[in-house]
């Protein structure tokens, strides 16, 4: 950030020398203020869950001679939980990539299987609000990694794509060999879009253009720096092209297998 962090230390030596070491600390000063910023974050995010689920228990022993009531306070309650749940889930994921520079043990996946994966994981919110799930999967699309985490990325993408957008309109799910290389990811949407001064900043940890909407569709704030760590993670990254009243695409760009020469395991001894 511009910053330089520096510590010295003076020693003699000798009776007409001294030693001076000057050692570069910004960088890990800059890691002790992302994990001091995220540890105060976290602690705020945590509080409104924890603090709603400790009213609404009070409501329904206050209610309890009116079981309407008690039943609407614990529907609430269950929501609240479920939000809890969730964001307890992904800072520990978000923690868990942001600890880790590549992939420890990349395997060969298809980029194509996982996007169908994630598709499927949100085909019954997205018939509940009435979005139409269409994908568009070339074959052979693979690169080196986790599956699991390249599945979380794009569900991702597909599950803010459903919760930003109206009913009637179409998310797409897009894997393609882009170019010599490259495997695309793209997620489509006819939703709200994002301002051009917004768009940097959403991929920044606990950051939501409108927080209420966000809460409301159980947004945890989370999701979007959770994919830029994963495409970070295998070499690649993310990007959004957006226009707001039109849609938005995010697009995840991976090294394709036979070309990522970065997390590519050694080849396997001749004999
Ligand atoms: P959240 O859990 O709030 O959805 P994310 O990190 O996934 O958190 O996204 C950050 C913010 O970016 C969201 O709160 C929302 O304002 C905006 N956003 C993300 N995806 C979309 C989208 N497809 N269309 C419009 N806005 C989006």
């Amino acid at each position: 950030d511009g910053r330089l962090v520096v510590a010295a230390r003076v020693a003699p030596l000798g009776a007409d020398h001294v030693l001076l070491l000057v050692e570069d600390r910004s960088k890990a000063a800059r890691v002790e203020e992302i994990r001091r910023d995220f540890l105060a974050n976290v602690s705020h995010e945590l509080k409104t869950p924890v603090g709603g689920i400790s009213l609404l228990a009070e409501a329904v022993l206050d209610a309890h001679d009116d079981p309407e009531a008690v039943a609407r306070f614990a529907r609430r309650i269950s929501v609240e939980s479920d939000r809890l749940t969730r964001l307890v889930k992904e800072i520990v994921e978000l923690s868990r990539l942001q600890g880790a520079d590549v992939i420890k043990d990349p395997t060969l996946i298809d980029v194509g299987a996982c996007a169908r994966d994630a598709t499927d994981r949100s085909r019954l919110i997205a018939d509940e609000h009435r979005i139409e799930l269409v994908t568009a999967i070339d074959e052979g699309c693979e690169v080196w990694g986790d599956a699991e985490l390249v599945t979380t990325a794009i569900s991702n993408l597909v599950g803010n794509a459903i919760a930003y957008s109206d009913s009637g309109t179409r998310v797409g799910v897009m894997v393609r060999r882009a170019r010599q290389g490259v495997v695309d990811v793209s997620v489509t949407d006819q939703g709200l879009g994002i301002a051009p001064e917004e768009q940097e900043r959403i991929f920044e940890r606990f950051y939501r253009v409108d927080t209420a909407r966000s809460r409301a569709t159980g947004g945890t704030g989370l999701g979007l720096a959770i994919v830029k760590h994963v495409a970070d993670n295998h070499g690649g990254n993310v990007s959004v092209w957006s226009e707001p009243g039109r849609g938005s695409t995010f697009t995840i760009e991976l090294p394709a297998a036979n070309a990522s020469a970065a997390i590519e395991p050694p080849a396997p001894a001749v004999p």
